[in-house]
């Protein structure tokens, strides 16, 4: 999960233009990439499911994904498949969810369970290749452009629908009078 408030900051919302055109997918093979990190980062000893999520969006918050360390299962934002986010980024952000498998829960010497990212877990997602590519995507105006494209189609289908059960309760009345 990671905080976009930095980008709203800096950029206008996403116009209208874009909300009626339903966002295309690539249709990715989740599996075949994990099977592909899997061997070529951890020696393929991650043993984990992956699928991807329809998930709540936000105006100030993208949920990329989310592994679930106790039943090992790593949940992939749909967003993510958007024809216009790059496969790079969609394998960097797997790698990430496989790493929070890989090192499981971080206790520190109190006990306390440690937030997400501890300093083990920076340093190996730093030796990613693509990390600066990564952060540089994560920070541009196009990251958020693709997630606020797919909140307001959302948001239109859901009016649309509103507006539709609207229309059948007036036609029903204007039928019955
Ligand atoms: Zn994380």
């Amino acid at each position: 999960m990671r905080d976009i408030s930095h980008i709203i900051e800096k950029y206008t919302m996403v116009g209208n233009e874009n909300i009626l055109k339903e966002p295309k997918r690539r249709n990715y093979n989740l599996l075949k990439i994990f099977d592909e990190l899997n061997a070529k980062y951890f020696g393929g000893t991650i043993c984990a499911g992956i699928t991807w999520k329809r998930m709540r969006l936000y105006r100030d918050l993208c949920v990329e994904a989310v592994a679930c360390v106790d039943t090992r299962v790593i949940y992939i934002n749909e967003v993510l498949d958007d024809i216009r986010f790059p496969v790079w980024y969609l394998k960097a952000t797997i790698h990430h969810e496989m790493l929070h498998i890989y090192l499981g829960r971080q206790i520190d010497v109190d006990g306390n369970e440690q937030a997400d990212h501890c300093n083990r877990f920076c340093s190996l997602e730093s030796q990613y290749p693509d990390y600066e590519k990564v952060k540089a995507f994560f920070a541009s105006k196009r990251y958020y452009y693709i997630f606020e494209c797919w909140r307001k189609y959302r948001l239109f289908k859901r009016q649309q629908k509103v507006a539709l059960s609207k229309q059948k309760q007036l036609d029903k009345v204007a039928k019955s009078s």
